[in-house]
């Protein structure tokens, strides 16, 4: 990292900032070579940056990831692929699920590349582009067993016996996308990937043939079969493991800090914070830190949560509150447990997957549903 690549949001600063979301794109940057190295011959590695990067900033990340070598971007809405055009010049971005009808001029005029869903899609889209009179391109997405969008195959059907349908389409890529590629012992793997190579082979028959794609993170750990000519990994770039339970080989991307307002002393029988749900036992020390669920701390978290301050271990006790959490700080070092300090929330010990675990929910959830409140720094450049 060189420091004059640490970017910062700016309103706020490290002084003035109850707590601090810290983004390492060089990390982020580390996770895509990673992913990219594992990959079969020829294979190519886009990223995923729907939902404002997972909540990352799609501002700072997708240029971070472009300087480190990618160039295919995913979002989802037609907005954030308005929102990322600019920020990401030369390269090609896929839309997952453009309202299509009746905005077709705005994706076109953005050069974006609208995910075609259906055949209502493809009536609009090949329509627009008769009528513009010049290729648009597309890609088509197939159901092959998540069964939320895309061509279910009696549609697939009509689209391999009347290709003509997409008249006026420059189709870039076939993609569908896994249900349950993070236990890799499913069979529903097996089956989507023999689904699609089954549909992919149908479409070429019919003089169709895109590049195709299949795998998101955890897909690209299913083995090469999966990867076909482009991987879409999301979660995994930000650090999220793409195998649970497994040996994590994603650097951490996200570091969360919350600041200590006050330190109290507490005899035992006491009770602290919303609901007086936890009852000391023994005199203990509480340190007070400025983040609460508003911040994205769950709730959920509450008696649960872990954090810590510096290496040492400190338990969440009571209510996560909407801008506080009390936190267990009995026999810390008091020098490292201060008022303007910080603790770490989400961190090089307390890892992103483990505090969603013990939330009752998933790094994805807990990513993106990050507060605003927060500072936030990127840093690095993602160059090597
Ligand atoms: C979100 C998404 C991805 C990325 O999934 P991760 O599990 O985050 O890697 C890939 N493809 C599609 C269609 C998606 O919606």
């Amino acid at each position: 990292m060189t420091t004059h690549d640490v970017v910062c949001s700016a309103r706020t600063s490290p002084r003035t900032a109850s707590a601090i979301v810290t983004v390492d794109l060089d990390a982020l940057a580390a996770n895509w070579r990673l992913l990219k190295a594992r990959l079969a011959p020829g294979a190519d590695c886009a990223a995923v940056v729907k939902a404002d990067a997972y909540g990352l900033g799609a501002k700072q990340i997708a240029p971070a990831l472009r300087r480190a070598g990618c160039r295919t971007f995913f979002v989802v809405t037609l907005d954030e692929g308005l929102d990322l055009a600019p920020v990401v010049p030369g390269c090609s971005i896929y839309v997952l699920a453009p309202p299509l009808a009746g905005n077709e001029a705005a994706i076109a005029a953005a050069g974006l590349i609208p995910t075609l869903n259906s055949l209502g899609d493809v009536a609009a889209w090949s329509a627009f582009a008769r009528a513009a009179g010049r290729p648009l391109p597309a890609a088509l997405h197939a159901d092959t067993g998540m069964r939320r969008l895309g061509f279910a195959p009696a549609e697939m059907a009509v689209l391999t016996r009347e290709p003509e349908r997409l008249a006026g389409l420059d189709v870039r890529l076939f993609l569908s996308h896994l249900a349950c590629a993070d236990e890799p012992r499913h069979p529903l793997n097996a089956e989507q990937l023999t689904a699609f190579v089954a549909a992919k082979a149908r479409l070429a028959a019919a003089g169709v043939a895109p590049r195709a794609s299949l795998a998101n993170s955890s897909g690209i750990f299913l083995g090469p079969e999966y990867h076909f000519d482009l991987v879409r990994p999301g979660a995994a770039l930000y650090g999220i493991a793409p195998v649970p339970g497994q040996h994590q080989p994603m650097a951490p991307v996200v570091r969360v800090q919350a600041k200590i307002l006050q330190v109290r002393d507490v005899d035992a029988p006491a009770t602290v914070g919303y609901g007086a749900t936890h009852r000391f036992s023994r005199p203990s020390r509480i340190a007070t830190v400025a983040a609460g669920y508003a911040d994205g701390y769950p709730r959920s978290l509450s008696s649960v949560g872990i954090c810590f301050v510096g290496e040492h271990r400190a338990a969440v006790v009571g209510r996560v509150s909407m801008d506080l959490t009390t936190i267990d700080v009995t026999g810390i070092p008091e020098n490292l447990v201060r008022p303007g300090m910080f603790i770490d929330l989400i961190g090089p010990l307390n890892p992103l997957d483990e505090v969603a675990a013990a939330a009752g929910t998933i790094g994805y959830e807990l990513l993106t549903r990050l507060g605003r409140r927060a500072h936030r720094v990127w840093q690095g450049g993602g160059t090597p």
